[in-house]
C-alpha cells in the first residue's frame, strides 16, 4: 500500500492508521511521515488563527461595553 501524498510505500500498513476515509467513495492513504507533517501544518494554522479571533472577540468586547 503506497501513500496517497508522496507515494512511498507504508510500512506495517494498518486501516486503523493510515487510510483516512474522505466519503463513502475515496478514502486516501497517509503515511506516518506524511501524517505527522499534516498535523504539524494544521497546529501552525490553528496557532496563527487563535491568537488573532481571541485577540478579535477581545476587541469586540471591549466596543461593546463602551
Ligand atoms: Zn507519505
Amino acid at each position: 500500500m503506497d501513500c496517497t501524498l508522496c507515494g512511498e510505500p507504508i510500512a506495517n500498513h494498518s486501516p486503523e492508521f493510515h487510510s483516512l476515509k474522505l466519503n463513502d467513495e475515496r478514502t486516501v492513504e497517509i503515511c506516518d511521515a506524511c501524517a505527522r507533517a499534516f498535523v504539524a501544518w494544521q497546529g501552525e494554522k490553528l496557532a496563527r488563527l487563535f491568537p488573532t479571533r481571541a485577540m478579535k472577540s477581545w476587541q469586540e468586547r471591549r466596543g461593546r461595553r463602551r
